[in-house]
């Protein structure tokens, strides 16, 4: 059986295999395979080991006949076909939980640098443009007893949430249902999205890509926001509206942004976005601390070999392949 893995990754995890699976592996760690690679090195495919980065669809799923098991490096799965993998029996395996508490990190470290202006102090040194001590020389916004307004409180939202707690934030939260254990654990106060958007001084959006989460914070949610909010996005980028979200920076409606993802990636160098000095943009690197990215390459290993081998995935997105006995 081949498996494909559209990425490098790190020998000590894929040599094993050998032994069992003729391996296909793209030989860049940074590069993506282009598309029309991936459907050739599909068509003989048992299965492909893949990340964000990749577009599984339609297409590619119908001509690769073999095809059983599609396991992303990755907790979300928005750029995977999965209604046409179910159609035809295919498992779709993820990474959750193993990448919650890097990702929650690398939260918190850009509502750091964007309310206190991080990125801006140490472009003003590179400059040579310090020239003394100020009164209010890149004053920004206090996190201590601020309140933090979280939209998506899943397993990554609960993390940012525990950190917020450490600064003594009060803590509003936004989801379709309910979190008892936020609210038990935590004193997180369930709200409308109006209400979190009013009230919130820091806005992190966390909810998954989906239809439903496409554009939900655009020029009418800005408004809503506080001018001194500040909007953290480290979901997906098609969950906001880019045009509006620079016309709030730019017009001064809200405070600064922090961004780990955008709506195409990569990001191009001339967005718009990027001359401002109000935005710390990030390239998807959410998860990226070694350990956490070891540990879901081998989950999303884990997930191939179980479904070769005929087992349920450790980690399955469309479980009705299996019907109801499995
Ligand atoms: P999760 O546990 O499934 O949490 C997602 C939360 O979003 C759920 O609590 C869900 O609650 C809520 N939600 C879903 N639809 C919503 C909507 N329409 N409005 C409001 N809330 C909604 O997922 P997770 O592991 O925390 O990951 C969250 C997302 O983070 C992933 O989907 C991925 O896109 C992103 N992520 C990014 C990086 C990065 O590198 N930047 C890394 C990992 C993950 P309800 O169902 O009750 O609404």
């Amino acid at each position: 059986m081949k498996i494909v893995f559209t990425r490098k990754i790190p020998t000590e995890l894929v040599e094993p295999l050998k032994e069992k699976y003729d391996i296909f592996m793209w030989d860049r760690e940074n590069e993506p395979m282009p598309h029309e690679r991936l459907l050739q090195e599909m068509k003989d495919a048992d299965a492909v080991f893949t990340n964000v980065a990749d577009r599984i669809d339609k297409q590619l799923i119908e001509q690769s006949s073999s095809l059983k098991v599609i396991s992303t490096m990755a907790v979300g799965y928005d750029n995977i076909d999965v209604e046409a993998a179910t159609t035809h029996g295919i498992a779709v395996g993820h990474t959750p939980g193993v990448l919650t508490e890097a990702t929650a990190d690398l939260t918190f470290t850009l509502l750091v640098a964007t309310s206190r202006r991080v990125v801006e102090g140490m472009d003003l040194i590179r400059r040579n443009e310090w020239q003394s001590w100020g009164p209010f020389l890149l004053t920004g916004q206090s996190l201590y007893k601020a309140t933090i307004g979280i939209i998506g409180m899943g397993r990554i939202g609960y993390g940012v949430a525990r950190r917020a707690k450490g600064f003594e934030m009060n803590i509003l939260y936004h989801n379709r249902s309910r979190k008892p254990e936020a609210e038990a654990e935590l004193g997180a106060v369930y709200c409308s999205l109006e209400e979190l958007l009013q009230q919130a001084d820091y806005i992190v959006l966390l909810a998954p890509s989906t239809p439903e989460t496409k554009n939900m914070i655009s020029h009418e949610q800005f408004e809503m926001m506080k001018e001194t909010a500040v909007f953290i996005n480290t979901s997906r980028g098609t969950n906001v509206d880019e045009e509006a979200l620079y016309q709030a920076l730019k017009e001064g409606k809200i405070f600064a942004a922090g961004l780990d993802v955008f709506e195409t990636e990569p990001i191009s160098n001339d967005h718009p976005l990027l001359t401002l000095n109000n935005v710390v943009a990030l390239p998807h690197i959410g998860s990226a601390n070694v350990e956490t990215r070891m540990r879901m390459a081998t989950l999303a290993i884990e997930n191939i070999e179980k479904g070769l081998a005929g087992e349920r995935l450790t980690h399955i997105v469309n479980a009705e392949i299996y019907g109801n006995g499995k």
